[in-house]
């Protein structure tokens, strides 16, 4: 018969008691947000266990690496890490090292484990969370390794968590993903799409502002097909009027949100709102209607800026920001000023820009490429460029106004606040170090290429 939780769990506490000091647990997040939240999933996990925390690899009993598979350049990194454990490896023969995450999904990383990395004991596929516990205790009793793979269910809603900040939140209200773009192996590594209950979405956001938290990040692959499949009819504008709807000085920010499904009703819900940024990230990908079809991305340049200037009708200094990917396999010269007609365009205050990496088991890994890398990489140059001009143009939008900010972090030297403002702006200011994770409102008197600086208002 299969052992329970709490079993389990005395199991291991069993083994961590036989240690001649602490137990130690180490997690390295790499990728997106989504990644990062699970991240904290682990932690959660592995303090409830009995392991202390810690950030220094050399200390630790367990070193979990929470990796990414959506460019082979992060992949490549998270392999360079495990090469360099030898050391601590020897110092420590207790160490259990695992590989979690989008990346141990990947059959390919899992035979190059087996074959060059046999001391990874642990492989935990994206969502197999809950797993954890029982595949340490296997390696503590002695398997050479516990590999388990699972996307299809959702975490269980009661597992710990340990936040990486105390002021910031992300709450994951999906996971998976239905899209299939052609460049993408997130469908693959995660799963189809499942949304949480509304209920417990809530339950959890109401929890975290009571406790003192100022910015709310909803994660999902595409939050905008949010409630496909719950038994009960709430689509994401409803889920966030609802959440909108707690009383607390706090910001709610979301992303990602696919162009295909981005609504009037989203952007009303989100102008109409107490709480919600006057920002979308929406990924707009590529400028060529024709590349957007071979991504299979099921919308056109035309439909994406009809969301635009619904927004920006309505609030001129509506944000927005994007990914861009460049060097799709099939973009040449033409297609590519399509992205830099888009970026003219949109004026985007920030953009996540990616040179195209091929994933094996995707579509767009079988085109053949049509540019050369030195193209490519002239391409991605210049759009760099000329967005840094654009954004700093499009800063000066807010000069002499006043907006509202949480500052995030403190440079000691210069004594210069950093945080986002409402419309999702990064935004400097002077203060003092009980200002971190606080809402602070503030004179914009400045504009940098990627940031604007500001006084805050005391009083
Ligand atoms: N679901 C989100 C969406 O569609 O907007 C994006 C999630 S994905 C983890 C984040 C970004 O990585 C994508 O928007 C895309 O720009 C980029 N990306 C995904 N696959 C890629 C690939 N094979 N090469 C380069 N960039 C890629
Ligand atoms: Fe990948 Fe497209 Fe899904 Fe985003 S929407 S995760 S880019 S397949």
């Amino acid at each position: 018969m299969a052992e329970s939780a709490a079993q389990i769990r005395e199991g291991i506490r069993a083994v961590l008691e036989t240690f001649p000091h602490t137990p130690r647990a180490h997690v390295q997040s790499f990728g997106c947000q989504l990644n990062f939240c699970d991240g904290e999933k682990y932690k959660g996990i592995l303090q409830d266990l009995g392991y202390e925390l810690t950030d220094i690899p050399e200390e630790a009993d367990v070193i979990l690496f929470n990796a990414c598979a959506v460019r082979a350049h992060a992949e490549s990194r998270v392999i360079g890490r495990l090469g360099a454990l030898k050391a601590i490896r020897e110092k420590n023969p207790r160490l259990i090292v695992g590989l979690c995450g989008c990346m141990a999904e990947e059959e390919e990383v899992r035979a190059l484990l087996r074959k060059s990395y046999p001391f990874v004991k642990l492989v935990l596929g994206a969502g197999a969370m809950e797993r954890l516990p029982g595949s340490l205790l296997s390696v503590y009793r002695g398997e050479k390794r516990a590999e388990t793979l699972a996307f299809a269910g959702l975490p269980d809603e009661a597992l710990p968590t340990v936040r990486d900040s105390g002021f910031q939140a992300s709450v994951p209200v999906m996971y998976g993903c239905n899209n299939f773009c052609t460049y993408c192996i997130v469908p693959y590594v995660r799963g189809r799409e499942r949304s949480r209950k509304p209920e417990a979405i809530e339950q959890e956001v109401r929890q975290l502002i009571a406790q003192g938290y100022k910015e709310i990040l909803l994660l999902g692959q595409n939050v905008n097909s949010y409630g496909r499949g719950l038994d009960e009819e709430i689509n994401f504008p409803a889920l966030l009027r609802r959440l909108d709807a707690i009383e607390g000085d706090y910001f709610i920010r979301f992303m990602s949100s696919h162009p295909k499904d981005a609504t009037p009703e989203l952007i009303d819900v989100m102008l109409e709102s107490k709480h919600i940024e006057y920002h979308l990230h929406l990924p707009v990908q590529c400028g060529s209607d024709r590349v957007l079809q071979e991504m299979n991305r099921r919308y056109t340049v035309e439909k994406y800026l009809e969301t635009v200037d619904y927004a920006r009708a309505k609030d001129p200094d509506f944000g927005f920001s994007s990914d861009l990917i460049v060097g799709f396999p099939t973009e040449t010269d033409a297609d590519f000023e399509g992205t830099m007609q888009v970026i003219e365009r949109v004026k985007y205050d920030n953009l996540y820009t990616f040179i195209y990496s091929p994933r094996s088991g995707t579509k767009a890994a079988e085109m053949p490429f049509v540019s050369t890398q030195e193209q490519i990489a002239a391409r991605m140059s210049r759009l760099l460029a000329r967005q840094r001009e654009i954004s700093e143009e499009f800063n000066k939008r807010f000069l002499g106004k006043q907006v509202r900010f949480l500052a995030e972090k403190r440079d000691p030297e210069t004594g210069l606040l950093l945080g986002k403002t409402r419309h999702g702006l990064v935004l400097e200011a002077p203060g003092t170090q009980e200002d971190i994770g606080r809402l602070l409102d503030v004179t914009v008197t400045g504009v940098k290429n990627w940031a604007l600086s500001g006084e805050i208002l005391r009083g």
